[in-house]
């Protein structure tokens, strides 16, 4: 039932990276299932999750991939990356030092991705506007820089997080169609 019936036009991989800790599980739940958990245990294991929209009238599954800890460990292998149209680099706006190693995860990407990859830098938490510790100016002059495209998002509120990743899938149909 449901979505299973819709016939499937594309399916897009996107991975989601990013220190640990800065709510990439979150925003995963929050678009695959528009739910939210305090106690993130539940997720770990995952491998990807899948959410079916519609763009330009074609019906794309996006399956969107989850580190699951790996990241810890700087453990996350070429194959995660492999067949990835898009990515989504999430820091955390309370968090500096998550912003500081986001150079680090480009690079990763540059290395293990394929070089058309569609790439969303992401400032997760923005509803804990009390403890900011990264300006909004320097993350977007940041992505400017790099040729990301930029979104504060919070996956507890749920603001733009679904926005965040329909951008990347209206980009990945620009270019591999
Ligand atoms: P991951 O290690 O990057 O997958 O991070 P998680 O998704 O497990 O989230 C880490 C912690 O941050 C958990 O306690 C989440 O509940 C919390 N968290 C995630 N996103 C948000 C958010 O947008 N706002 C707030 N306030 N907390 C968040
Ligand atoms: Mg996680």
């Amino acid at each position: 039932g449901g979505q299973d019936d819709l016939r499937i036009d594309y399916v897009y991989k996107v991975v989601v990276i990013g220190d640990s800790a800065v709510g990439k599980s979150q925003i995963l739940s929050r678009f695959a299932k528009n739910e939210f958990s305090f106690d993130s245990k539940s997720t770990i294991g995952v491998e990807f999750q899948t959410r079916t929209v519609s763009i330009n009238s074609k019906v794309i599954k996006a399956q969107i991939w989850d580190t699951a800890g790996q990241e810890r460990y700087r453990a996350v292998t070429s194959a995660y990356y492999r067949g990835a149209l898009g990515a989504m680099l999430v820091y955390d706006i309370t968090k500096r030092q998550t912003f500081d190693h986001v150079a680090r995860w480009v690079h990763e990407l540059r290395a293990h991705a394929d070089s058309s990859i569609v790439i969303m830098l992401i400032g997760n938490k923005a509803d804990l506007v009390d403890q900011r510790a990264v300006d909004t100016e320097d993350a977007l002059e940041f992505a400017k820089e790099q040729g990301l495209f930029f979104s504060e998002t919070s996956a507890l509120s749920g603001e733009n997080v679904e926005a965040a990743f329909f951008k990347v899938l209206e980009e990945i149909f620009t270019v591999v169609s």
